[in-house]
């Protein structure tokens, strides 16, 4: 009987450790992105998916297989805000017009890979083709592709004539329906299509609430949807536990977005004091993807002038930048986002030196990324920093962030839920 007992207890403890997967790194820096402080010396235990203890690395001989990162920094997996992980637009190769539907969601592959590869194991990606987004994330829930954990809007709300409404570049005549560019009008319409991407299995909602830069027609300044439209979908969404994201340029239609309610204000360009004020006031996030701007402004050098601005390229990166230290330095919660597919998905990490530059301390750029962006996210008890209890989400770089920013931008080890995708180190 005993004999049999014995063997019954073996084989249970043995599924057990071979359940309990146990991982154990050894790093000379970590970043504490709670406490805002750099520890030294650090162990973190690893047990399948989740982060099971953080010991000093004196005590190192107590632990076995150690992935040694001495000569590296850790800090938790990267989080972008703004991403738009199916769209190819930076690619002028391809033509929307002429591509296949599936297409998105095959090209979606290629950058969530980049993207994971350049240490961002989580994003929230706010604008997505034909559910491509919903696809891509499910198909990396999954595990069938390699990528980032996702967040998805689905394709965000338009009103007619406004940011990404397709029809934009159509003729009148050719300007037939169903429009794949999302195009509500008046509150009823935002409310139902509200629900139906609520149905269609998004994890937030995305309103334009002023036009913008990439849409025929469209004025960035401007505002569009009218503040009771806006609520209408801050409503259905709040039914179902979800946030909206608001699209904005311009400070009317910031202003606007926040008093019907946005968790975040995306872009923010044209902020002024009063909408500065409003912002946090109502403790909503800012997600302004200066990356994005720089490229196009600076280093691509586009021609704006059709888009009623009356600064050159130059003077509108320098405004955007000032408006970026205002909302700061003021105490405007600042999320990272980036709005990756404008510039090639994978270079998202270059937004960190432009941050510093525009004034944000080292730390508060690395938390805008992780712990801020958790919380815009609602995964703080999840992601976001190292800490017991959290989801082995971690990343290494050489040398420390907190004395050179750039090196945020080659992430050389890649944890995701404890599965390793990058490593220096066998
Ligand atoms: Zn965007």
């Amino acid at each position: 009987m005993y004999i049999f007992r014995l063997i019954l207890l073996l084989l249970v403890s043995a599924t057990v450790l071979a359940q309990n997967e146990r991982k154990v790194i050894l790093a000379s820096r970590m970043i504490d992105v709670v406490e805002g402080t750099l520890k030294n010396d650090v162990l973190v235990v690893i047990e399948n998916s989740k982060i099971l203890k953080i010991d000093k690395a004196s005590n190192k001989n107590r632990y076995k297989d150690i992935i040694d990162l001495s000569e590296y920094t850790i800090l938790p997996g990267l989080i972008d805000c703004h991403t738009h992980l199916t769209n190819p637009y930076f690619d002028k190769s391809i033509d929307v017009y002429e591509t296949a539907i599936a297409s998105y969601g095959i090209l979606g592959t290629l950058y969530a890979k980049k993207t994971l590869d350049a240490g961002f194991t989580t994003v929230r990606d706010v604008g997505g083709y034909f559910y491509s987004d919903v696809a891509l994330r499910d198909a990396i829930d999954k595990g069938w592709i390699p990528g980032p954990r996702m967040y998805v809007s689905g394709k965000s709300l338009s009103m007619t004539g406004g940011h990404g409404a397709w029809a934009n570049w159509l003729a009148p005549h050719l300007q037939i329906q169903p429009n794949p560019g999302n195009i509500v009008d008046g509150e009823d319409e935002v409310r139902k299509q509200t629900r139906t991407l609520i149905k269609n299995s998004v994890d937030l909602i995305k309103i334009n609430a002023t036009g913008g830069f990439g849409t025929s027609k469209s004025i960035p300044g401007a505002a569009s949807f009218t503040i009771e439209e806006m609520q209408a979908a801050v409503e259905e969404a709040q039914k179902r536990g979800l946030r909206v994201a608001a699209h904005a340029h311009g400070a009317e239609g910031i202003k606007n977005a926040v008093k019907a309610g946005v968790t975040s204000i995306e872009h923010g360009t044209f902020l002024d004091d009063e909408s500065i004020q409003l912002m946090k006031n109502q403790k909503v996030y800012l997600v302004m993807d200066i990356l994005a701007a720089h490229y196009e402004l600076i280093e691509k050098n586009d021609d704006f002038s059709d888009k009623e601005i009356n600064l050159n390229n130059q003077e509108m990166y320098q405004k955007l930048s000032d408006n970026f230290n205002i909302a700061y330095t003021q105490g405007v919660k600042m999320a990272f986002g980036t709005d990756a597919s404008i510039f090639e998905h994978g270079r998202n990490a270059e937004q960190f030196h432009l941050m510093v530059k525009a004034g944000m301390t080292e730390i508060d750029a690395i938390k805008s990324a992780t712990i801020v962006a958790a919380r815009l996210i609602g995964i703080e008890d999840k992601a976001g920093s190292i800490e017991e209890g959290k989801w082995a989400d971690i990343i290494a770089v050489k040398g420390n962030p907190l004395e050179d920013i750039t090196v945020l931008e080659k992430a050389e080890f890649v944890m995701k839920y404890g599965k390793i995708y990058k490593s220096p180190v066998k």
